[in-house]
């Protein structure tokens, strides 16, 4: 493969440029359309797996609307997720208000990221579901480009904005287990 060679296909391995908008209950909740369209390595599970194996085969040009079931998506809401702790347990640096989110270690000591849901003199409510979990998403996609990706970005399996990329090669795929490049 060369770099100058004119893709016409959304394929594995190649450099996606794509305008979209998200639909979530019958409002946008997201849109490139006021700013550049996203840009990913297709295959490389950089968006969620339920649109991208929808982008196969697709041209520039072309528009397609996607249906992506929750489970699909951000995932299905997960009750379990919500957790009550007692106020005391929490740090005091941390802002006591809704929508503040916190990072919080579970029974394995992974760390993951909950929002204040809500609280009390005595308790607080933590949700670590994903802000769209359980949503039914609806994609409206527009392919914009299509180019090769950099030896770096395959190897890192993202693409990089800049000349350099500040990952570090942290971004979790140096094993190769997103399939980049194979
Ligand atoms: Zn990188």
């Amino acid at each position: 493969m060369n770099a100058t060679s004119n893709f016409s296909k959304v394929e594995k391995d190649l450099v996606v440029s794509m305008d979209y908008s998200l639909t979530v209950d019958g409002e946008i909740v997201d849109s490139s359309e006021d700013s550049e369209p996203i840009e990913f390595i297709q295959g490389c599970g950089n968006i969620i797996p339920g649109l991208e194996k929808e982008l196969y085969g697709m041209s520039i040009g072309d528009k397609k609307s996607v249906s992506v079931p929750a489970a699909e998506g951000y995932g299905i809401y997960d009750p379990e997720a919500v957790m009550t702790v007692g106020r005391s347990e929490f740090p005091s640096e941390i802002p006591m208000e809704q929508g503040v989110e916190v990072s919080i270690q579970d029974e394995d000591g992974e760390v993951i990221v909950a929002v204040i849901e809500a609280f009390d003199d005595e308790t607080v409510t933590l949700n670590a579901n994903h802000p769209l979990a359980g949503k039914d998403l609806q994609f409206d996609v527009t392919i914009a480009g299509l180019r090769a990706p950099t030896a770096e970005e395959l190897e890192h399996g993202h693409v990089h904005s800049e000349d350099d990329c500040d990952c570090d090669g942290d971004c979790g795929c140096e094993d190769g287990s997103c399939g980049c490049g194979s």
